[in-house]
Order: C-alpha cells, then sequence, then structure tokens
C-alpha cells in the first residue's frame, strides 16, 4: 500500500495545477498523481498544431520530470484508478497497485466517446484527444501526404479535424447527423454562415446523413450512409464528442460529470476539478461540465487552495468565473462563452453577410448569460464582464451587439 496525504487522480492541466498548488501550501505533504496515459503533461490545446506539423513535441510537452521531483510530487504513469473506496479512503489500479490517502482529488476529464470498428477498419479511423491520437495523425501525413478523409461529426473537434486535413490538401467531406453544424446552437443563419466557411474551404458537407456500415475494401474503406449513399474513403476522423471518465467514482453524486459545490468539492474529503467536474453555473443556473484550458486550470488551482486550506482562509475559495473557448477554422474565428445551450434562453443575433461577422446572445431573465461570435472575438472580455456582472439589459440587447453598446451596458448602474 503506498500512503499519501493528498492523492490526484488524472495528470492533465487540472491535476498537475492542484498538485504544484497543494505543494506551495503545504511543504511537507505527501503528494501523488496517478495518471492513466504514459506521458507528463502537455497540453492538449496544441495538439492540432503539433498534428499539422506547426509546432514540434518540445512546445507541446508542458512538463519534464524534473519538474515533479523538484516539487517532491510523485507521478505515476500508465496507472489507471479503477476503483476508490470512499470510506476506507483507498484507490485501486489496474496494475494492482494500491493507494490510500487523506484528501483526493478527482481530475480525470474525458475521452472520446467510443465507438466500435472491426479489424481493417480500426486503423483507419482517427480520433483528436490525446498525444498518441495526434501521434497517429502525423505518421498518416507521412505515409500518406494525400488522400480523400471522411470526417464524422459535428463539434470542436471536427473542426480541429478540417484545418488538419485541409493543411495537407486532402480531399475532404465531412457527414454529420444534424441539418447545420452547430444546430441548436446557431440558428439557422449561423448555419448558413458555416456552410459558406465549409465550401470556401472546399469541403464537402452531407448534413442530415450519418454512417450505417463500414467495409474495407483492397486499400480504400467503403461507407455506406443511413441516406444510401456510398463514399470511399483512405481515413475516418471521428469527432464525436466527450465521455467523463468517472466509472470508478461510484458512491459519489454523477450526472455528466462529478457534482461539485462552489467550493469544488464532491464529498468527504473529495474535491473534483476541469473537464470531469460538475458544477452550477452561477450565471446561468445550470448544472454543467465544461471542456476548457483555462477553467481545468482555474479549478485545479482553487481545488488545490480548499484542499490544504490556509490559516487564514480554510478551504473556502469559491469557484465563479465565466468560462470562454476561441478556436479558428479555415480562416475564421470562432468564440463560445459562458452558457449557449440552455433551452429557455431567449436569443439574439446578427449577421453581417459581407464581413461574415455572426453573433447570438443568450438571456435568462433579461440577464447575459452566453455568446456564441463568429469573427466578433474582440467583443469577448467585454460580454463576459457583462455576463459576470449580471445586469439586467432587458430593452437594450440591440446594445450587445457592438464593443461600445456593452460598454455602455457596463457602465449603467440602472
Ligand atoms: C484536440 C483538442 C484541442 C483543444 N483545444 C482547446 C482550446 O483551443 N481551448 C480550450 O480552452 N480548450 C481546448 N481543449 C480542451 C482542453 O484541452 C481540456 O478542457 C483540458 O485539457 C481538460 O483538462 P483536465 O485536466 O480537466 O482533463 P484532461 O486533460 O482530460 O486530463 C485528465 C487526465 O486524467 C487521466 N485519467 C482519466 N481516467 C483516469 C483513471 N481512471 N486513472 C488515472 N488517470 C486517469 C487521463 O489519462 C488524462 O490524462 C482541447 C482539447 C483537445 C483534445
Amino acid at each position: 500500500m503506498f500512503n499519501y496525504d493528498y492523492l490526484i487522480i488524472g495528470g492533465g492541466i487540472a491535476g498537475t495545477t492542484a498538485a504544484e498548488t497543494l505543494r506551495k501550501n503545504d511543504s511537507a505533504a505527501k503528494i501523488a498523481i496517478l495518471e492513466d496515459e504514459k506521458h507528463l503533461l502537455y497540453s492538449r490545446v496544441f495538439l492540432p498544431r503539433f498534428a499539422m506539423g506547426e509546432i514540434g513535441l518540445d512546445k507541446v510537452m508542458l512538463r519534464t520530470l524534473n519538474d515533479y521531483e523538484k516539487n517532491n510530487i510523485d507521478i505515476f504513469l500508465s496507472e489507471r484508478v479503477v476503483k476508490i473506496d470512499f470510506e476506507k479512503k483507498t484507490a485501486d489500479t489496474d496494475s494492482g497497485k494500491n493507494f490510500s490517502y487523506k484528501k483526493l482529488l478527482i481530475a480525470s476529464g474525458g475521452r472520446a466517446e467510443e465507438w466500435q470498428f472491426s479489424d481493417g477498419i480500426k486503423d483507419k479511423v482517427y480520433r483528436l484527444q490525446t498525444l498518441d491520437d495526434a501521434l497517429g495523425l502525423k505518421s498518416l501525413f507521412e505515409q500518406k501526404p494525400h488522400g480523400k478523409v471522411l470526417v464524422v461529426g459535428g463539434g470542436l473537434i471536427t473542426l480541429e479535424f478540417l484545418n488538419i486535413f485541409s493543411k495537407y490538401g486532402w480531399e475532404i467531406t465531412l457527414l454529420m447527423r444534424e441539418r447545420f453544424f452547430w444546430n441548436g446552437l446557431v440558428e439557422e443563419r449561423g448555419g448558413e454562415l458555416f456552410n459558406k466557411i465549409f465550401l470556401r474551404g472546399k469541403i464537402n458537407v452531407i448534413a442530415g446523413d450519418e454512417v450505417h456500415a463500414i467495409k474495407a475494401e483492397e486499400n480504400i474503406l467503403a461507407v455506406r450512409t443511413k441516406g444510401s449513399k456510398i463514399l470511399h474513403a483512405d481515413a475516418i476522423a471521428v469527432g464525436v464528442g466527450l465521455k467523463r471518465n468517472l466509472e470508478f467514482a461510484r458512491g459519489l453524486s454523477t450526472a455528466s460529470g462529478i457534482k461539485v459545490d462552489n467550493y469544488l468539492k464532491a464529498g468527504d474529503g473529495v474535491w473534483a476539478a476541469g473537464d470531469v467536474a460538475e458544477y452550477v453555473d452561477p450565471f446561468s443556473g445550470k448544472s454543467k461540465t465544461i471542456g476548457n484550458w483555462t477553467h481545468a486550470f482555474l479549478t485545479g488551482r482553487i481545488a488545490g487552495i480548499n484542499m490544504a486550506g490556509s490559516p487564514a482562509k480554510a478551504g473556502d475559495e469559491e469557484f465563479r468565473s465565466t468560462a470562454s473557448y476561441s478556436t479558428e477554422v479555415l480562416g475564421a474565428v470562432i468564440t463560445i462563452i459562458g452558457e449557449i445551450a440552455l433551452p429557455e434562453a431567449e436569443t439574439f443575433v446578427s449577421l453581417d453577410e459581407v464581413s461574415d461577422k455572426y453573433s447570438r446572445f443568450f438571456l435568462k431573465n433579461g440577464r447575459l448569460i452566453g455568446a456564441f461570435l463568429v469573427n466578433s472575438q474582440q467583443i469577448k472580455p467585454f460580454a463576459a464582464k457583462l455576463i459576470e456582472s449580471e445586469k439586467n439589459v432587458s430593452g437594450r440587447e440591440n446594445l450587445l451587439f457592438y464593443e461600445s453598446g456593452l460598454k455602455e451596458l457596463l457602465r449603467d448602474d440602472t
């Protein structure tokens, strides 16, 4: 049995930040991180640029073994936690090791939603969640500089695949179930804008259809869709969402993630942070998980502070922040701020067809709770501040669409 004061499941940005914060606040404690992958902390955000050959592994890797040693943090790689006993305060791993802890942080993130493929097909299917996935893509492009890819799905990782395969000049078909990309988050006009962006990027879009069967034919895959189309591809790139890693957390309250309070506490002596934590967004009131690097970093830091409990402020650092995410696809900048998937939200939209600027604002009870922006990223900090200010903007929604209008709403005391 390995005995620790603080045990951390997951060596991603949330878990690593928590461990380093704990060390700053508790110089004598025994701290360990258990990590399923064989790699030290790396940037998932940089994986697309790494797969595109724009940056090397040195930029992707964020820690060396020496960094852990310097902080006296034990890191166990290729060690997957399979069971936790929350009463006995022990954790077991797939290699048969047993750990005991005084306080536990679960920062296990998520994995790409599973999809079973038979032999002969599996090795031609690409995902993009881990460094190994990105290494797999790099070796595909080394072996096959040009080809045809079928990109399946309708989320952020799908967009990364479009960028990557475009960069290598592959012929791309995008297959998505929905009528429009990000249907629901953007409405009809936003959907049309995405079609325009894809067309400009020479992407062949098949909407409202999905994979029915895949057959390996000599060196190519033949994909039959539910709509009876036959598509041929050298590779399939799948971006169909993230499933949180929480199977081992039986006994805690879970929904889409591990439920935590405002202090990131999940139970007696247990905290959760990063992508796996589900918390109640104070601005929209929605219980949600977030897939965002800065959010994972911030929650990791706050969990670390609260687990250590400084003498002045014993474990009461509250998490209260608006998450935002920006990415670029085929030259268009997409920005998502706050909560954009609340069915009862009231929405306000503007589209400038010349500059391809699109914004959709989401309001609840007259207060801004989220925004979806295309090519309008300069207003992000003001929109985020307005969400956090919780000001009522009823009747003045037209001011949301401009930086000067947002500033006016922020200044206004009414
Ligand atoms: C390709 C890609 C691009 C992205 N781009 C952006 C971006 O531009 N901006 C942005 O804000 N966010 C981006 N993200 C999202 C961001 O990277 C994540 O939100 C962030 O990495 C989450 O950090 P985390 O520490 O919570 O979880 P993770 O990084 O998922 O780390 C969790 C770790 O826990 C380990 N683990 C899981 N289960 C177990 C277990 N049972 N035992 C032991 N270890 C376990 C996993 O192996 C994993 O390493 C991107 C993600 C990807 C994949």
